[in-house]
């Protein structure tokens, strides 16, 4: 299976408007970090994780064509507010846009996009989706490929995180109750968030991301969903230990 990040960043993005932060200023292309999502490729399928604000924008840089299933995390803005630009794949494929989510999730799509679910008189080229409720408890299966979702909180908010073979991504993340490691176990690669250095009531430090990842254990872990406050990319990627990368737009990771 094949792994795209197409965005790295936190909430506002890097760079943040009219932040002047070496950052935000960085000509580093590794520091230019787009709201988060993934593009996974696995056994024929094209399934999206999140569809924030830069869905379109990363659709159109990473060449991405076609969709099967969109699969979404949670309801906060930087996670669902390009919903609207399903739109191409409704006309290109001629059918609805699957979007897996909590059915909290799915109530609040329903709230932020009323136009999108209206039954009747319903507007001629509105995006048409069918939303699925998923739960943490029941893995699900979309063209034969099985998808363990894994409950994380998020502060306060449990939320989703995914598992496909022995890859999974983990975003947003506060902390993991116990009973979920058993679902984490022997990763070949993780996606994990890391807001900054300082604690935070619904993201996890770097520090604390680092301990996580030495309770999981996986061959290579990617960070991700981080502030311009964690640093440089070439200077951070400096501090981090083996098998523990920084990810950035644009990354493609292979996995099992
Ligand atoms: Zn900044
Ligand atoms: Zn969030
Ligand atoms: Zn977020």
């Amino acid at each position: 299976m094949r792994i795209t990040m197409l965005g790295t960043g936190t909430s506002q993005g890097i760079p943040m408007i009219g932040c002047p932060c070496e950052v935000c200023q960085s000509s580093d292309p590794r520091d230019k970090r787009l709201r988060p999502a993934i593009h996974i490729e696995v056994a024929g399928l094209s399934l999206v994780v999140d569809i924030g604000p830069d869905f379109r924008q990363q659709m159109l840089r990473a060449n991405i064509t076609d969709i099967d299933a969109i699969l979404v995390t949670h309801e906060h803005n930087d996670h669902i507010a390009g919903l609207d630009d399903v739109r191409p794949y409704n006309f290109l494929r001629n059918k609805n846009m699957p979007v897996y989510g909590l059915n909290r999730v799915g109530e609040a799509l329903k709230q932020r996009f009323p136009y999108i679910f209206q039954v009747t008189n319903k507007y001629p080229g509105a995006p048409c989706v069918d939303f699925h409720a998923i739960n943490e408890h029941t893995p699900f299966t979309i063209k034969n490929t099985i998808i363990q979702p894994i409950a994380v909180m998020h502060g306060k908010l449990p939320i989703l995180g995914f598992r496909i073979n022995d890859f999974a991504y983990l975003t947003d993340v506060h902390h993991i109750e116990a009973g979920e490691f058993s679902k984490l176990q022997n990763l070949d690669t993780l996606i994990l968030s890391a807001l900054h250095h300082r604690p935070h009531h619904s993201h996890m430090t770097l520090e604390e991301a680092l301990a996580t990842i030495d309770v999981i254990r996986p061959k290579t872990t990617y960070l991700m969903h981080m502030s311009h406050l964690m640093g440089l990319h070439a200077e951070i990627s400096q501090m981090l230990p083996e098998n523990v990368f920084f990810g950035y737009d644009g990354l493609v990771i292979d996995s099992r």
